[in-house]
């Protein structure tokens, strides 16, 4: 009798799109032993590699419902992912822990509430006095910070990342097609993918992780409406010499904002969420206004670099969008928040629905 590895092999898996969506994807599935096509006109113009690698689950305060089983199913595939990838970057990691911190009390005695009431050792409230926040309130000038620490998230970095999945794809001979697929259609059992040039590419599962895009595939199918959200971040030099940045923890997040202390006088802050797809112009302002009255060194500080990611939220349901909208046919795209974190979860959902459907 066959092994289910060598079925799985006589499978042949559509993927489009190359963000980190569509290469965890290719990852579990390849390890699965499906043989994987991956297309994508412009893997390195999208938000994946806008993104900050900030891995919020465990701190996510409604512990119930499908988001929260996303999240946490995630946090614990994450360190086998990392064992793992590590093969092909002995130097990628998650930094951990990560702190958020608010200067509103109202925030604050939620942030108490939710940490008494889960009794998780893995979190802990931190008073204005804490020893771990003791340097963010002496740099950014102020005693009214409190918040929780969670010792079980972390950041990646998310450029890293990416480029480890690119090595896997590369090493592992996984077909990686620069195109754009500008049309979906089933003929005779199989899915035939349409390329801009018009190629079409046979396969017998199709999955959408094409983000906005995806929706012009399935219009006929499917009712699915996705918006675009825009995310900003910047990186700002800042020239004081009694300012240490690197004596801040290494991630953190005040009132919204994800800061991240890169080295001693660089400082990464991000990032926003806007209804639009053309960035506005006063990023600066927007992701500098978490604090009542900013230090110096902030107000003075350079912007080094400022880019942004166009996400796609899902309209009318929550993200994201993980669905089979036809035999063969599966979306899972929609992250317009936290695509990041919820990678390793979301692959293993995708794998599970192939293995259901081919059983
Ligand atoms: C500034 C910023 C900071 C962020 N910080 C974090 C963070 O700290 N933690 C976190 O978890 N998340 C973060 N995010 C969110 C995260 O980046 C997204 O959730 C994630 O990148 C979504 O990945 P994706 O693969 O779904 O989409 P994308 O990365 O946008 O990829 C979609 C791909 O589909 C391709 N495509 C489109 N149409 C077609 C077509 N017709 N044919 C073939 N290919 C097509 C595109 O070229 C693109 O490469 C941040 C986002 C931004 C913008």
């Amino acid at each position: 009798m066959k092994s289910l590895k060598e079925n799985f092999q006589k499978t042949h898996i559509v993927i489009i799109g190359s963000g980190i969506i569509g290469k965890f994807n290719a990852l579990e599935l390849s390890e699965l032993g499906f043989c994987v096509t991956i297309i994508d006109p412009a893997q390195h113009k999208n938000s994946s590699n806008a993104a900050l690698g900030l891995l919020m689950g465990n701190m996510y305060q409604k512990r119930r419902g499908r988001s929260w089983d996303l999240r946490k199913q995630s946090i614990e595939l994450w360190p086998h992912w990392i064992t793992f990838l590590q093969k092909f970057n002995n130097k990628l990691n998650i930094e951990k822990p990560l702190i958020q911190l608010t200067t509103n009390e109202e925030k604050f005695r939620k942030l108490e509430k939710f940490i008494y009431e889960n009794n998780d050792i893995n979190l802990r409230i931190l008073e204005k006095d804490s020893i771990f926040i003791k340097n963010i309130q002496k740099a950014f000038q102020t005693k009214n910070m409190r918040g929780m620490i969670s010792f079980k998230d972390g950041r990646i970095n998310a450029t890293s990342l990416l480029k480890t999945l690119d090595k896997y794809l590369k090493l592992e001979k996984i077909n990686c097609l620069n195109e754009e697929i500008t049309k979906i259609r089933k003929s005779n059992n199989q899915w035939i993918s349409t390329t801009k040039n018009n190629e079409d590419i046979k396969s017998d599962i199709v999955i959408l992780c094409n983000s906005l895009k995806a929706v012009d595939l399935i219009e006929s199918m499917s009712h699915i409406k996705l918006k675009p959200v825009l995310g900003q971040a910047m990186e700002v030099d800042i020239d004081d010499a009694e300012v240490d940045l690197l004596s801040l923890p290494k991630q953190f997040n005040i009132d919204g904002k994800n800061i991240i202390a890169k080295s001693k006088n660089k400082l990464i802050i991000g990032s926003t969420d806007e209804y639009s797809t053309k960035p506005e112009e006063n990023t600066f302002e927007k992701l500098t206004n978490f604090l009542e009255n900013k230090p110096n060194w902030l107000s003075k500080g350079k912007i080094s670099k400022k880019w942004y990611g166009i996400r796609s939220k899902p309209d009318g349901e929550p993200s994201p969008i993980m669905r089979k909208i036809e035999d063969g046919l599966i979306i899972c795209t929609g992250f317009y928040k936290n695509g990041i974190l919820l990678a390793p979860a979301c692959s293993k959902w995708v794998a599970n629905e192939i293995k259901n459907y081919l059983s």
